[in-house]
């Protein structure tokens, strides 16, 4: 279908953006948001698989998309971030706990214990 599309405009005689708007696919708009309030729009086919996220157009953040659910949570399925995981194996405390342990193991510094 799009095959015969592409073969039937002839660049240079018409211009190629008119074509694209009247014969393809119907478009539709979607708008994501970044964490620092940008919006970035994007023109998709409307049957297109829509992504959850795009990269913010300002500054590079991952945009979510504004309505609608990410495609893998339309599927039904809860999405499981990693941090779920790790809070079904510990507590808040714990995690505070392995911090404090590492953050100790990072700034040995934080300990001064120079002979002189
Ligand atoms: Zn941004």
């Amino acid at each position: 279908m799009a095959d015969r599309v592409l073969r039937g405009s002839r660049l240079g005689t018409t211009s190629y953006e008119t074509d694209r708007n009247t014969d393809l696919a119907p478009r539709v708009e979607v708008v994501y948001d970044c964490p620092s309030g940008h919006e970035t729009r994007m023109p998709m086919a409307a049957e297109a698989e829509i992504p959850g996220t795009w990269e913010c157009r300002t500054c590079g953040a991952t945009s979510l998309l504004r309505d609608g659910e990410a495609p893998e949570a339309r599927a039904g399925k809860p999405v499981r971030t990693h941090w779920d995981m790790l809070l079904e194996r510990r507590s808040l405390d714990d995690l505070e706990d392995v911090l404090n342990e590492r953050l100790a193991v990072l700034k040995p510094a934080a300990k001064p214990r120079k002979s002189a």
